[in-house]
């Protein structure tokens, strides 16, 4: 399955323009829910490593935007524009897959056969580390460890100096032991297991070979973390309802399997296991979303089993094993999921994070695939030159791809520090008062 990062969410609900009056914003900060480091990307910003980055992209889009009333065109603003790569990048590697899981989000584009020029790929990743890149987020489109250049890629990433992080089915646990000595402890791999049986696992997953079960994945790890056990893994599991439908289908129910899944997860020596709500494909515009309604979450009594569940899971805590709650679920539980709906008409995180796939460069992990996302071909970065159209093409899109109405279904969870960024843009004299935040040395986004 290809599973997302697109689930927590930021915690301010109260940015300027937000509607609802000062009621419903002192209401919705009494619910507001707690941000976790890992997710509050304005500090991640504002790091003394990358806040140059920030202060270049705030100065930019403030004068463009003083040109604009003067009636500047864009292309002439271009021509100033600055020369960064994205800090952050979503890497698909390979579109194939070697499961057929119902729940996929990216079934129509799996197993295309459109590949990298392998050494384009590693040209590209050295271009973008060379303006700026930190972080990469391996992940797919595909199963990351099916790509014949996978430990080749992950070294060369490594050799950059680049944080990696990457998401796999686990059928591929020999290739992460083979690189396991390369990673650190700002590296990070995850498993996207959803189930605490083999029966309900191979239901969910489909493995297209027999020998993998819940049990053989789980083998898995203690090799690798005996090998270095310096980087967390972790087990995700991304909660599956009655009624959930994919791909036109119903599909396989596991809310009973989550107690289950973190004693085995434990037990196998994850470093945690993570929950998180079930995404779909809004038909509108294609954008991953929750599937159900505000109302319906609320209504819905499966709401009070899930949370009954993660509650006896979370006792499991302990010994250095983590029970994470996806943003994403509690905000669904209390009613606030639409705060995060409300986007800036430029979503400015579209500079700062990327995804690159074989199909293309897209704006945000959210519109993988979606051609209203598209910023250039699969080697748009393979050059110096390419780079530089490539820059201007994102800052085209930024001005062009409405936010507000294209991610209006979408709980994002780059809200907060999109209202941020625009704030600065609307008052950049708040940009010399800008201090740097603490130095945290991560560089996902
Ligand atoms: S505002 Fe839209 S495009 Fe931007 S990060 Fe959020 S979901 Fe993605």
């Amino acid at each position: 399955m290809s599973e997302r990062t697109a689930t927590p969410l930021p915690t301010t609900t109260t940015q300027a323009g937000a509607p609802g009056g000062e009621a419903a914003e002192r209401e919705a900060r009494a619910k507001q829910v707690e941000l976790s480091p890992i997710h509050d990307f304005a500090a991640k910003l504002r790091q003394p490593s990358v806040i140059g980055h920030l202060r270049d992209y705030v100065r930019w889009s403030a004068a463009w935007r003083k040109a604009r009333a003067e009636g500047e065109t864009l292309d002439a603003a271009l021509a100033r524009a600055p020369g960064h790569a994205p800090l952050s990048i979503n890497l698909d590697v390979t579109t194939a897959c070697n499961y057929r899981c119902d729940h996929c989000v990216d079934m129509d584009i799996l197993n295309t056969g459109i590949r990298y020029d392998h050494d384009r790929l590693k040209d590209s990743l050295s271009e973008m580390a060379a303006r700026g890149l930190k972080s990469v987020i391996v992940i797919g489109g595909g199963e990351p460890t099916v790509y014949p250049g996978f430990e080749d890629v992950m070294r060369h990433m490594k050799g950059l100096g680049l944080q990696l992080g990457v998401v796999t089915n686990g059928s591929g646990m020999d290739k992460i032991l083979a690189v396991a000595d390369a990673l650190g402890p700002q590296d990070w791999v995850r498993l996207s297991l959803d189930s605490g049986t083999n029966e309900t696992f191979v239901a969910m997953h489909k493995p297209r070979k027999k020998h993998i079960t819940l049990d053989w994945i789980c083998e898995g790890i203690g090799p690798v973390k005996d090998k270095n056990p310096a980087f967390p893994i972790g087990f995700s599991y991304i909660i599956v309802w009655k009624d959930c439908e994919a791909n036109d289908a119903k599909i396989v129910d596991n809310v009973h399997e989550i107690v289950l899944a973190a004693e085995r997860a434990k037990k196998a020596r994850f470093d945690y296991i993570s929950f998180k709500p079930f995404l779909t494909r809004a038909e509108r515009n294609n954008a991953e979303i929750v599937g159900l309604t505000q109302e319906e979450q609320r209504l819905d009594p499966v709401m009070a089993e899930i949370r009954g569940r993660i509650e006896e899971a979370k006792k499991l805590a302990g010994d250095g094993f983590r029970v994470i709650e996806s943003t994403n679920l509690k905000v669904l539980e209390n009613g606030t999921y639409r705060n995060y709906t409300d986007q800036p008409r430029h979503c400015h995180m579209q500079y700062f994070r990327q995804v690159l796939s074989p199909l293309g460069l897209y704006n945000c992990p959210v519109y993988r695939h979606v051609p209203q996302a598209l910023i250039g071909e699969k080697h748009t970065y393979a050059t110096a030159e390419a780079t530089a159209e490539t820059q201007r093409s994102t800052l085209r899109l930024i001005e062009r791809f409405d936010a507000r109405d294209e991610c209006k279904e979408v709980t994002c969870l780059y809200n907060h520090v999109n209202w941020f960024v625009e704030d600065l843009i609307e008052h950049p004299e708040k940009l010399d008062a800008l201090a740097p935040g603490e130095e945290r040395h991560d560089y996902f986004l």
